[in-house]
Formats: structure tokens, sequence, C-alpha cells
């Protein structure tokens, strides 16, 4: 059984979740990480608190508690436009203070948005395939599932 805590960016604060929990279900995405026949329960769910991220601080902590052992920053992060520019940051901050993996993304890349970043040039500057390398490397397949 792994335990996780899923943060989403703010500006999709009235999402339902459900790219997110049909990744998890899939193990697509971020969550291909994780084998099919492992279960994985989400034990805190919540929003950065908008810009420039005040509940980065203390959200960790609370899942933590419920027994997080990864946090994963959802892909909300990497396809607003533009995406977080703190994402790296964050990430930093969490594993430092909390000392807790943090994985960015959930799940897959849809790829519509992609293929519009791909044109606009903050999508280099913000070094995503190095961030999120593992949401790169997704199959445009199943990307395009995920539009
Ligand atoms: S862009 Fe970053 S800091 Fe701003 S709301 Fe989204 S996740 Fe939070």
């Amino acid at each position: 059984m792994k335990k996780i805590g899923i943060i989403i960016c703010d500006r999709y604060r009235g999402c339902g979740g459900g790219k997110c929990f049909r990744a998890l279900r899939e193990r697509a995405g971020a969550f291909a990480r994780y084998a099919k026949d492992e279960q994985v329960e989400v034990v805190g769910y919540s929003t950065c608190g908008g810009c420039p991220g005040g509940n980065i601080e203390y959200v960790p902590e609370e899942m933590i508690k419920n027994g997080a052992e990864a946090i994963h920053l959802a892909t909300g992060f990497v396809v607003g436009y533009p995406p977080c520019p703190y994402l790296e940051d964050f990430k930093k901050f969490i594993e430092t203070r909390y000392k807790i993996p943090v994985v960015i993304g959930t799940h897959p890349i849809p790829l519509k948005y992609l293929v519009v970043h791909e044109k606009l040039p903050f999508w280099k500057r913000s070094k995503m395939d190095e961030l999120a390398g593992g949401l790169m490397a997704e199959s445009r397949e199943i990307m395009e599932s995920y539009n």
C-alpha cells in the first residue's frame, strides 16, 4: 500500500479531479511509477492556495501526518499557461523541509495543451523536459486520450 498526497494549482481549484483519479486507476502519467497491483491511497488533496503558493508551506505536513509517502504536484502546474513559475522551488522546498519525495505530475499531459506549449517561448525556459520528464515520456496516444 502506498499513500500519497496531491496538491493542485489553485487556478484549477474548481477541478473535480476526474483526470487525476482516472490516471491513478489506469497507472498512467506520473502514476505509472506505481505497480498496477499495488494499492495507492490518496490521503490528502489540496490546492497550492493561489499564487505564490501559501499552502505549500503547511499542507505537506498534514498529508504526512495522514501517512503520505510521496507528494504529487498535479499536472496543472505543468500545463497551465504559463506553467507554474515556482514548480522547481516548490519541489525543492517540500523535499528539503519535509524530507519526502515530490513527483511532478499526476495525469498525462493532454495532447491539445502540449502542442500549444511547444510553440510558446516559455516552455523551453521552464525546463519541462527536465522537470517533468516522466510526463514528457508518455506516449502521444495516451496524451490524446486525456484531451
Ligand atoms: S501558478 Fe503556481 S503558485 Fe500560482 S496558483 Fe498555480 S500552482 Fe499556485
